[in-house]
């Protein structure tokens, strides 16, 4: 992987162990040459990830919507920043730039962004390795909600079976570079063909 988006908290918690994990995630990335792409802020564990990341002369770019341009959130030294018509066009973006995805702990945002690209690979749209660092046991409800939703029959267990989990910074890029993506037909295509039989 050369390059991977992070989603995490724009706060950074009341547990310094998650900040010393987003550290640990930005050190393992410059020493190995992996470029962070990311919501552009300077605060949280944002602003964390991204200052190790720049601090030990790794590469850093932002994508961050016009409306925060001139927001104190924007972070102002990194490698690069690139600003967006809409959030939703950041989205995009993001992954037109990278090669997987992790979230660490975070709120509502992260949380959006890291079933957004699930959301992505279960519809075949994408198929880039997605991981939680799972600081803490900080995913540990997110993790059991999703049992319940196999259990119920409202998620397939390949399905969840996508989202790669770890505690540990190393496993995680481990298990992320030997991911491969489920065979799935793309529910797209065949709802394009079979609008075309119905022609
Ligand atoms: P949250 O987890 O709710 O704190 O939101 C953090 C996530 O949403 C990050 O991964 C960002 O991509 C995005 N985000 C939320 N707030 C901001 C902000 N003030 N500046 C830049 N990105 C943000």
């Amino acid at each position: 992987m050369k390059r991977i988006a992070v989603f995490c908290g724009s706060s950074i918690g009341h547990n310094a162990i998650y900040a010393n994990e987003a550290k640990k995630l930005g050190l393992h990335m410059s020493k190995n040459n992996i470029g962070l792409v990311y919501g552009g802020g300077k605060i949280g564990m944002m602003g964390v990830i991204a200052d190790t990341i720049m601090e030990n002369k790794g590469e850093v770019i932002g994508v961050i919507p016009h409306l925060f341009r001139h927001e104190e959130v924007a972070h102002a030294s990194i490698t690069k920043m690139i600003f967006t018509k809409k959030m939703s066009k950041r989205k995009v973006k993001i992954s037109q730039l990278v090669d997987g995805y992790i979230a660490l702990a975070g709120g509502f945002g992260t949380l959006d962004e890291i079933f957004e690209v699930l959301t992505l690979g279960q519809l075949g749209i994408e198929n880039k390795p997605i991981g939680i660092l799972n600081t803490n046991g900080y995913f540990d409800h997110t993790l059991q909600q999703l049992n319940v939703m196999v259990k119920e029959g409202f998620l397939k267990q390949e399905n969840k079976n996508m989202l790669l989990v770890s505690e540990h910074v190393d496993e995680l890029i481990q298990l992320m570079d030997n991911y491969i993506a489920p065979k799935m037909t793309k529910v797209i295509n065949k709802v394009v063909k079979s609008n075309n039989s119905s022609k």
